[in-house]
């Protein structure tokens, strides 16, 4: 049988807005928008900064919940700390990743360190929200934390396209992130004249979101140039070619197998029905999410 592989080309591209968050942080937000509920699995994509805090001024998320999803929170400058229900807490600096699967229930703080609040200083990072089927939704929660020392990277042979694979595999390089749903999460940096062709399964959704430069994404007609705070969706097919413009691009490439069900999301809690939701207040109302309970080491 002939085997054919085609390129994706770019659907539609999208601008991110800015919104304000947590306790009033800015952020860069692709979708969702009105516009763009999700990009199935992925619910929400959120850049954190650049932004440059003044002693005094950082904030973040006080205590909240979630359930029914997993988030996945990357620093690329900064120190960001957190605490949970579960009775976990820690810090994540530059390049580090945290990838919580929330499940059945969850209270967390996520807040700059304690430094960058008192002296200042710049923070910029992502959280990404990934939906989790209806059998997984009250999952045992669990953490994946992985520092910048363990996330794999990769580069072409000329060094002009280099990736640090968070989740999935890109130039014969592994994550070491496990997925409960086969997931791609890379953060691209593409040079001037580089050009990089990266193999996603055809199930999956894929998109670009360039938070640096510009990139050309695609194959027709040299590609469709993405810019700084925007996000091409990408149509189907088994590569995704990535080319660098003048001044080179920066990028997460997210990929996901779709899971086609309902989606009742509203604020902090993304389940398939209403009455899941309204369950879902319920239990957190009533204390049955837990609460932090505060360590010394980190007020
Ligand atoms: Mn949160």
């Amino acid at each position: 049988m002939e085997q054919t592989t085609s390129v994706r080309e770019v659907s539609r591209v999208v601008t991110a807005h800015k919104q304000r968050e947590g306790g009033g942080f800015i952020v860069r937000r692709p979708f969702p928008s009105y516009g763009l509920s999700a990009v199935d699995p992925f619910l929400l994509i959120d850049e954190m900064g650049p932004v440059d805090y003044a002693p005094g001024e950082a904030v973040g998320a006080p205590d909240h919940p979630h359930r029914g999803f997993e988030t996945v929170t990357y620093v690329l400058e900064g120190e960001m700390e957190h605490e949970d229900s579960a009775g976990h807490s820690g810090a994540l600096g530059p390049g580090d990743v945290q990838w919580m699967t929330a499940g059945g229930g969850i209270i967390h703080s996520e807040e700059p360190s304690r430094a960058l609040r008192e002296h200042g200083g710049r923070v910029h990072g992502f959280q990404i929200w990934i939906n989790l089927p209806a059998r997984l939704k009250l999952t045992t929660p669990r953490y994946q934390e992985i520092p910048a020392s363990r996330i794999p990277t990769a580069a072409t042979p000329d060094g002009r396209a280099r990736v640090r694979v968070v989740a999935g595999q890109a130039l014969g390089t592994r994550a070491v992130i496990e997925t409960h749903t086969p997931i791609v999460y890379q953060d691209w940096t593409v040079d001037d004249g580089g050009d990089v062709t990266q193999a996603v399964p055809r199930g999956h959704q894929a998109l670009v979101y360039v938070f640096e430069g510009a990139v050309r994404v695609g194959e027709a007609g040299g590609g469709r140039r993405v810019d700084d705070g925007q996000m091409a969706v990408l149509e189907p097919g088994d590569l995704v070619r990535l080319r660098g413009e003048p001044g080179g691009g920066r990028l997460l490439l997210l990929a996901g197998v779709p899971l086609n069900e309902p989606v009742a999301r509203y604020g902090p809690f993304v389940m398939n029905t209403e009455a899941e939701l309204v369950q879902a207040f319920a239990d957190y109302q009533s204390g049955r999410m837990g609460e932090i309970t505060r360590t010394a080491t980190l007020r």
